[in-house]
């Protein structure tokens, strides 16, 4: 990838990158830049490929249906012998996010609930009247602990497969609700760069425009910037509590004062923080409003399956209002298979983990998220500290828990590649290059924050002390980060799915 880079200078170096972005369809087109393109990303798929095929040759692989089933036993020890490779680097809290709780005994209780209702559809509520008993009341208590107790308005929501889908769920929502009550043909969402993608995917998938706006230098929007850019077709103005970036929570309470002003709707993304933010609170954390009690905020995301402690494959996604929830629904009418009605994207649903997630919550209770929002915000203390007195990090604007840094006179992805030498997995960003943690239970453990700081004080001597080396994923996170042709970086993603799908 690094010869890409120096392929694409020499032949392109003479134009203006905002030229080559302009230029790029056409300049793909050329023979020589297909051949070129076609050979580094060739050379791009050989380098990931052992990393994410690692099991070929050692466990036998499936391209078809094996002629007679398997034992159960083999089946089993197959499974077990992959979660036995794959569990300490999560386990022992070398990795960011992802397993935001992980203790033995929650996961046991978790499993057990999920046996227990593993054959559960909450598209047949006549026949599993307790799968909807589960969602009414995850719901209730995700309402709750965002302000429904302190505010008039008769929240409600649905619980949907994850964040990304709690967040297309809201944007359809405003989607239909423009064009319904506001006549708007091709409504708009208004978001800050920090925004998860999700937010683009709702306007890819439901033909609606998306207009980002920049950052402040705290990282957090630019509410100027965005009253700037609402046009006559803005259906709804997102914030983020906090950013899955920089940890940092925008200026919701401005913000959605705004969007009230004008009549528009306002989603506030608390995927990351719904379930530490009240809790933060609580502890005297600074904690700047984001949820119901701001009158402008009309809806809200809040994953169960991060800092909820639930199993993955869960969301709550709120509304203030059932009339606004009623835009999100799906009927048919007219089927010959009978009436058909669906709140969410999917059809059938695993009602297994409606009762694992509300069996997290429950057995958790407040005191339970209050202790382990005490323990992560604790830790993360440590971490941030740790990670400041590094002179050659820098943290990125103000964050509680999910902590980004970068190294002003150091390549930061090759910190990232000294540290995955020593086990560990961050997040690698760009638009400014940085690293970010975000910190779970699994770090609350005892000696955990230590190792890290000690292995990130040691990666970052490595690189200061190594000026030459190019690492490993380093250049390629580079190229992807600081490539004007765009349209390539693209192409390089699609082709590590489509890597992925391969035996
Ligand atoms: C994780 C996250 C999402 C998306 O959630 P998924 O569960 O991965 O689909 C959206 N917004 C923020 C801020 C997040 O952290």
């Amino acid at each position: 990838m690094n010869d890409l880079i120096e392929r694409m200078q020499r032949l392109l170096g003479f134009l203006p990158p905002s030229l080559v972005r302009r230029l790029e369809g056409l300049l793909r087109r050329l023979p020589a830049v297909q051949r070129m393109m076609d050979e580094e990303l060739a050379s791009v798929e050989e380098a990931l490929e052992p990393a994410l095929k690692p099991y070929r040759g050692e466990f036998p692989s499936y391209t078809r249906l094996p002629e007679r089933g398997e034992s159960r036993q083999s089946i089993l020890e197959q499974l077990e012998a992959l979660q036995a490779r794959e569990r300490a680097r999560w386990e022992e809290g070398r990795v960011s996010g992802a397993v935001y709780h992980g203790d033995e005994s929650h996961i046991a209780f978790l499993n057990r609930v999920y046996a227990l209702h593993s054959q559960v559809n909450p598209l047949h509520a006549d026949i599993w009247p307790s799968a909807a008993k589960f969602e009414a009341e995850i719901v209730a208590m995700t309402a709750h602990m965002l302000g429904a107790a302190q505010v008039e308005d008769p929240i409600c929501g649905t619980v949907t497969s994850g964040g990304t889908e709690s967040i297309l769920m809201a944007m359809k929502t405003y989607r239909d609700w423009a064009r319904r009550e506001k006549g708007i043909k091709r409504p708009m969402i208004l978001a800050p760069e920090s925004a998860h993608p999700a937010f683009d995917k709702a306007a890819q998938y439901f033909g609606m425009d998306i207009v980002r706006t920049p950052l402040g230098p705290d990282f957090r929007a630019d509410v100027k910037a965005m009253r700037k850019a609402i046009r006559r077709n803005t259906a709804v103005i997102v914030g983020s509590a906090p950013s899955f970036p920089h940890g940092v929570i925008d200026p919701i309470a401005e913000m959605s004062d705004l969007a009230r002003q004008r009549g528009i709707g306002f989603h506030t993304d608390a995927c990351l923080g719904g379930f530490i933010l009240p809790w933060a609170e609580k502890l005297g954390y600074p904690v700047p409003p984001f949820d119901f009690r701001l009158p402008g905020v009309t809806s809200i995301s809040a994953d169960t399956h991060k800092y909820g402690y639930a199993a993955k494959g869960t969301s709550v996604v709120l509304y203030r209002t059932p009339e606004l929830r009623r835009y999100q629904y799906f009927t048919a009418t007219d089927w010959p298979g009978g009436l058909y009605l669906s709140p969410t994207m999917a059809g059938s649903r695993p009602g297994a983990l409606l009762a694992v997630c509300w069996a997290a919550m429950i057995s958790l209770g407040e005191e339970g998220y209050l202790e382990a929002t005490r323990r992560i915000l604790e830790t993360a203390t440590t971490i941030r500290r740790g990670i400041e007195a590094i002179p050659d990090l820098r943290v990125l604007g103000d964050p509680l828990w999910i902590i980004a840094f970068t190294a002003p006179d150091l390549d930061i992805y090759r910190v990232l590649d000294a540290l995955s030498a020593r086990g560990w997995s961050l997040n690698p960003l760009q638009r400014p290059p940085a690293l970010h943690i975000a910190i779970t239970l699994r770090h609350t453990q005892p000696g955990v924050a230590e190792r890290f700081l000690e292995d990130l004080r040691e990666a970052v001597a490595h690189v200061r002390a190594t000026p030459g080396e190019k690492g490993e994923m380093a250049p390629i996170y580079g190229m992807a980060a600081t490539l004007p042709l765009r349209g390539v970086v693209d192409e390089v993603l699609r082709r590590y799915l489509d890597l992925l799908y391969k035996e």
